[in-house]
């Protein structure tokens, strides 16, 4: 079906929840009815400040899709995030408390509760309202009032919709919730309808909720995280970042060993201009190179901050070797390289080098793997 929006609507769904992140930057994000993880594999990418990504859904098959794509790539470890970051999912019924769930910073639904039953969306509301009770929630579902304007449709847009609500509909529920939890409430959507029917609203209608300050109930304090009782664990992963001193430590060396290098290439070959640093020295067939010169370099000092530190993390490092007066770092000889360099060059021509894939993020590979594409329906009208 050709989509009626561009970007298609569950792209504009997502676009919406990264933006919201990336403006009030929460820490802990729990995504119900996740699917295929779309949304999730967004945020991991864009929610800079993201610290925990939980994905729930009642639909395991659906969730190990994709799920193995979270794994780190060699270039997570080349380039550590510099704040830590843990995914993990679960199978589980959002119409059942977890303890696992407390004390999130948002939590969304999209296109969620329109696949329940009335009586679970009653459920549904007191636990993700009342035991969950996180400091914000996006809620997004179809609206009724739109669907006139989507060519042939007849019933609901989607096989599974249990109901599908106009906007008072959806507007009362979310209102007495509020008046129940202690949540303000604002409402908008994506999808825009013609200048010539603004009376109808958007196509998905979306309530952004937050908890009211004013109404903090003691009993609600965050504690430390639970384990799950209920829910399944499917999935976890924790990233390496530069927020662990071991990932610190080795992206430290590596970066010193780098531009080491590159300093040394450019000595021998005549490129080095005299710098405030010491210029490198031969020992034996061995290039010295300056520890303040590597020093300059601004990566190394934003990883570590100080030159103490700097100098510090080289110490008892085996694959930095210094000089006596610990001042330069001595680089092999150019011969081994050449054949390091050689043996590469084979492995290569073998095809059996290894190469490392870097991390990207394409909105069009999740078209055809997105929950809602395969389907003859409007999800993605
Ligand atoms: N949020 C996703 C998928 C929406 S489809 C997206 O926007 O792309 C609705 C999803 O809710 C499905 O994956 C379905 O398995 C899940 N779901 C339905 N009832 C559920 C329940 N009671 N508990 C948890 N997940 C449920």
């Amino acid at each position: 079906m050709c989509p009626l929006f561009s970007p298609p609507l569950f792209m504009q769904r997502y676009q919406f929840v990264v933006d919201f992140v990336q403006k009030h930057e929460p820490k802990k994000v729990l995504d119900l009815g996740c699917a295929e993880c779309s949304l999730l594999r967004k945020l991991k990418f864009h929610g800079n400040g993201v610290e925990l990504l939980v994905g729930l859904d009642k639909d395991s098959s659906v969730m190990r899709t994709r799920m193995h794509s979270f794994a780190p790539l060699s270039s997570d470890y080349l380039q550590p995030r510099s704040g830590p970051l843990t995914i993990e999912l679960y199978q589980g019924s959002v119409t059942q408390p977890d303890p696992s769930t407390h004390c999130f910073d948002l939590v969304t639904c999209i296109e969620l509760i329109e696949h329940l039953h009335l009586e679970e969306v009653e459920r549904f509301t007191e636990v993700l309202f009342g035991f969950m009770a996180p400091s914000n929630v996006i809620v997004s579902t179809p609206n009724a009032d739109y669907n006139p304007l989507l060519p042939g449709l007849v019933g609901f847009r989607h096989h599974d919709h249990k109901f599908e609500w106009s906007r008072k509909e959806f507007q009362l529920w979310a209102l007495r919730l509020c008046d129940l939890f202690g949540y303000i409430v604002s409402f908008t959507g994506v999808g825009s309808p013609a200048d010539s029917h603004t009376n109808v609203g958007f196509c998905s209608q979306i309530a952004v909720f937050n908890r009211d300050p004013s109404r903090q109930d003691s009993a609600l304090q965050c504690r430390s995280r639970e384990e799950p009782t209920v829910y399944r664990l499917l999935y976890s992963v924790v990233y390496p970042s530069l927020s662990d001193n071991n990932i610190l430590q080795r992206t430290l060396v590596n970066e010193v060993l780098c531009r080491a290098e590159l300093i040394k290439r450019s000595w021998l070959s005549g490129e080095w201009v005299a710098k405030t640093a010491p210029e490198p020295f031969m020992q034996g067939s061995s290039v010295c190179v300056s520890l303040l010169d590597v020093w300059a370099c601004p990566r190394v000092r934003s990883l570590c901050g100080t030159l103490r530190r700097f100098t510090e993390a080289l110490m008892g490092e085996l694959r930095v070797e210094l000089t006596p007066a610990r001042q330069a770092i001595i680089m092999p000889a150019d011969e081994e390289e050449e054949e390091e360099v050689e043996e590469d060059e084979d492995a290569e021509a073998a095809g059996t080098k290894w190469t490392a894939t870097t991390a990207t993020e394409d909105w069009d590979a999740e078209m055809p793997h997105n929950s809602n594409s395969n389907l003859p329906d409007f999800h993605d009208a």
